[in-house]
């Protein structure tokens, strides 16, 4: 198959929302081991805004296709692919380059998505399901002995990840701002829920577990819960920092965590967690089955035409978002 012309967004140059560009471009003909998928649904992340933005640099030389996740058909293959074949409804998280009606993906980095799972849905899930996951059973491995604190919890992340902890077991205390987002972070299943806008998190941690603290907590905010989501951790917990969504976490001497009870702190990121394709097809089925089976529960994500991708982006910057959002090619 030859390459084609198609609609996609660009970032010539990094900078605010009105950066991205909706243009067109062309998509070659997949090379050896990729296959060119044509898109149904693109998954909106907090990344895709770091690397707008200048928090990360750009992920490939500008100008760039952001985007890390998306669902669609498989249209055409190159040499050496035997994983997927033409016509097969696959979905991945990882790749930059998903903002686009089409687009080239290294075969072993696809998933086939289950019928029982939409487009929309399944786009909404892979990044922020399979985040959850090793944060869960990997980073920390939870269970029903476990006290957790998760911020953002009804967030895109948030919402799979207090679901899932509370099916292991766990006690989980969630952050969110705002009532409405309370009241939602309580239906996904948290035991007790924070409102950081206009509640003290550390102490009512303290209250809520009347002084034991947490084993681990989750922390994707950055900037501005840092260092206080230290003093919510027992002595010898685990911080998991895993994101920026206020700014980065200011650099920190170690003996901090000494003084704060001989804490363990980790900076996990997805990809290396499924660096081989076994380990993302084991985590992508545990994923989907934990919601064929209603485990966990995955609301309609909020949807944004492809060429908006600007007020998608603006959206979850201003916390004006809860869930997922996905962008339709
Ligand atoms: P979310 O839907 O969780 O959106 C971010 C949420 O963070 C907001 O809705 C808001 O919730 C909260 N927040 C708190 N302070 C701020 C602030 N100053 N500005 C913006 N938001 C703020 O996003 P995603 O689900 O896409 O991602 C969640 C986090 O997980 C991100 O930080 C992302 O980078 C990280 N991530 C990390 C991965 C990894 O492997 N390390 C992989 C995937 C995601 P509220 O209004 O309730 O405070």
């Amino acid at each position: 198959m030859s390459g084609s012309t198609i609609h996609a967004i660009r970032v010539h140059e990094q900078g605010g929302a009105d950066k991205l560009r909706f243009e067109e471009i062309e998509v070659g003909a997949p090379g050896k081991g990729e296959a060119r998928i044509r898109q149904t649904a693109v998954g909106l992340n907090f990344i895709d805004v770091y690397h707008r933005s200048g928090l990360y640099p750009p992920p490939q030389p500008l100008p760039f296709v952001p985007g890390s996740e998306g669902v669609g058909i498989v249209e055409a293959v190159g040499e050496g692919v035997s994983a997927v074949k033409v016509g097969d409804r696959v979905g991945y998280a990882g790749p930059t380059g998903a903002y686009a009606e089409a687009r080239l993906v290294p075969a072993d980095r696809l998933v086939p998505i289950p019928d029982a799972i939409d487009d929309a849905t399944a786009a909404s899930v892979l990044l922020k399901g399979l985040t959850a996951r090793y944060l869960l059973r990997q980073t920390y491995v939870v269970g029903p002995q476990t006290v957790l604190l998760f911020h953002a919890a009804a967030g895109g992340v948030g919402s799979i990840a207090c679901q899932w902890a509370s099916a292991l077991g766990a006690t989980v205390i969630g952050t969110a701002g705002g009532p409405e987002k309370v009241e939602r972070a309580r239906k996904l299943g948290c035991a007790h829920v924070i409102d950081y806008r206009s509640e003290d998190f550390v102490a009512r941690v303290g209250e809520i577990t009347k002084g034991e603290k947490c084993d681990v907590v989750y922390d994707s905010v950055g900037k501005d819960t840092f260092p206080a989501s230290l003093d919510c951790l027992k002595p010898r917990g685990l911080f998991v920092s895993f994101g920026n969504s206020s700014g980065a976490v200011e650099a920190f001497e170690i003996n901090l965590l000494q003084r704060k009870g001989s804490l363990y702190a980790t900076r996990p990121t997805l990809g290396n967690y499924v660096s081989k394709h076994a380990e993302l097809v084991e985590a992508a089925d545990d994923l989907f089955s934990m919601i064929t089976s209603g485990a966990i529960r995955v609301d309609a994500p909020q949807t944004f035409p492809l060429a908006d991708a600007g007020a998608a982006q603006t959206a979850l910057e201003q916390r004006r978002t809860h869930g997922s959002v996905v962008l339709i090619p």
